[in-house]
């Protein structure tokens, strides 16, 4: 008898960003994991299935799925800070190279915002007709009772109105 399977080797590369966890609500560090993914035969890995690119939250182990642009953005962090604390290269390019591609990763997460945001509009219209103390007890203790599209219009109407 043939034993066919499937098998997924994880691999943690390194903290690659800090915000907001979605599910813990912790402000924490991200690691980047890369999942490499095989067809087993008598359970040894044989032929590869492709990869898939997540961050995970260092609290509660939460992963998020990343684009592959994503992954080689947090990647590139990781290049940098390596060949840095390998002498390679000056704390001041280290820094300027840093600075760059963090600024294409928070572009990149402000317009996937902004897709979901569009795909969600009767979610924002429904979370503008709740009062605070109603928006806060969702966010706080109903979470599970919600949607996600849900959740993240009203975490918005939450940020909209403490600025204002
Ligand atoms: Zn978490």
């Amino acid at each position: 008898m043939i034993i066919v399977g499937f098998k997924n080797t994880p691999r943690i590369l390194g903290t690659v960003d800090k915000f907001e966890c979605p599910k813990c609500l912790n402000n924490t560090n991200w690691e980047l994991l890369s999942v490499e993914k095989y067809l087993t035969l008598f359970f040894i890995p044989i032929i590869p299935t492709g990869n898939e690119y997540n961050i995970i939250c260092a609290i509660c182990k939460h992963q998020e799925i990343l684009s592959k642009q994503n992954f080689k953005n947090y990647n590139l962090k990781l290049d940098i800070e390596s060949t840095f604390s390998e002498n390679k290269i000056s704390e001041n390019k280290r820094n300027l190279k840093l600075n760059e591609i963090n600024r294409i990763i928070e572009e990149d997460k402000k317009n996937q915002k902004n897709i979901a945001l569009q795909g969600s509009k009767e979610w924002s219209d429904l979370a503008s007709k709740k009062s605070n103390e109603e928006l806060l007890s969702i966010y706080f203790k109903e979470r599970h009772k919600y949607n996600p599209s849900m959740i993240i219009a009203v975490k918005n109407e939450i940020e909209k109105r403490k600025f204002n």
